[in-house]
């Protein structure tokens, strides 16, 4: 469960174009708000990343044809798409991989007339330059040129095999934490419908709603028993049995916080001591919580910016005084 939950009020129960603005009826009151993540703590990147392991491992037992690919871009064609977006510092880098991603199935989608199946996550360089580059799958019998002559913005590379090993580690992208680029979050592009073809196998039977006794595990073909993706639940349950489900573990008065279990039936206190110390845990371990580090944000920023600036500099032999270089260096010096 998310570090920095947040009650938010269930849409369901506020008059809006779905229901016509007619409210149902509310048989109990706690279904009038639901809870939502914060989507940057250490549980909410875990939990991303595990659903993206299942829906992937689930693809590739159906669709044997997944290749590993990491795509990079040259000097020459990131310097061309970046002129075309107007955002700046880690924006830039995301919308770089957007607009590439798209050209490139719209590449494929013209010569072959079908779509390409693809899951592709974004990571900035380590090295010198830091330039941005994807790992991930994509779904093809084609060969590596032909698939390089599409991507056309810089040199690919294809892995030999694609596994639970694979899987395991692109989907740690999700959750890396970048010591450089703390502020940076990755971005996938995907298919739709990646990992559908559990809706079909008969171990969603076992998913069915049950009054109390309701199994929300996927199992793995090892016997391992992950929570249910998003993408299956929705799937699987209604919209009451998703209330049902919710109140049964409102009912249960248990939380749970980085693993732990914890009983709330007599007082929340220990729920809360643990939320500080998992907090702490998080922090240090450099992910992000509610609030936006203003400071770090925009010194990111600032250093991303500067690093492009780098990159031309070294191909253009640019003035060292530019203006926004030694606004950078006055960054850091205070
Ligand atoms: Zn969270």
């Amino acid at each position: 469960m998310c570090l920095y939950p947040r009650l938010i009020r269930n849409r369901k129960y506020v008059p809006n174009k779905k229901n016509g603005g007619i409210v149902p009826e509310v048989k109990d009151k706690r279904v009038l708000s639901v809870p939502v993540g914060c989507g940057k703590c250490i549980e909410c990147k875990k939990q991303k990343s595990r659903e993206w392991q299942v829906r992937l491992q689930e693809d590739i037992r159906a669709n044997q044809n997944a290749k590993f690919v990491t795509f990079t871009f040259s000097e020459h064609e990131l310097e061309k798409l970046e002129s075309e977006v107007k955002l700046e510092g880690y924006d830039r880098d995301n919308e770089v991989c957007r607009i590439a991603v798209r050209r490139f199935t719209e590449r494929w989608r013209k010569k072959y007339k079908k779509t390409i199946r693809h899951w592709l996550v974004t990571e900035l360089g380590s090295q010198n330059t830091e330039r941005v580059h994807m790992h991930g799958l994509l779904w093809t019998d084609e060969p590596k040129a032909v698939i390089e002559e599409k991507w056309k913005y810089g040199k690919i590379w294809i892995g030999e095999y694609v596994n639970g090993k694979t899987i395991s580690y692109i989907v740690k992208y999700i959750n890396k934490v970048d010591k450089a680029h703390k502020e940076y979050n990755s971005k996938i592009f995907t298919s739709k419908g990646i990992g559908g073809n559990y809706m079909q196998r008969k171990d969603i039977e076992r998913n069915k709603y049950s009054k109390g006794e309701t199994i929300e595990t996927y199992k793995t073909r090892e016997g391992i028993e992950l929570a249910l993706p998003i993408y299956y639940r929705n799937h699987i349950y209604s919209d009451s049995e998703k209330e049902l489900l919710w109140l049964e573990k409102l009912d249960k008065e248990v939380r749970y916080v980085d693993g732990v279990r914890v009983d709330i039936a007599e007082s929340e206190e220990e729920y809360y001591k643990l939320l500080e110390v998992k907090r702490q845990k998080s922090k240090r371990l450099g992910y992000g919580d509610d609030a936006i580090n203003w400071d770090l944000k925009n010194y990111e920023n600032e250093r991303r910016n500067l690093i492009k600036l780098d990159r031309m500099k070294k191909k253009y032999g640019l003035a060292d005084e530019d203006e926004r270089l030694v606004r950078l260096k006055n960054l850091i010096v205070n």
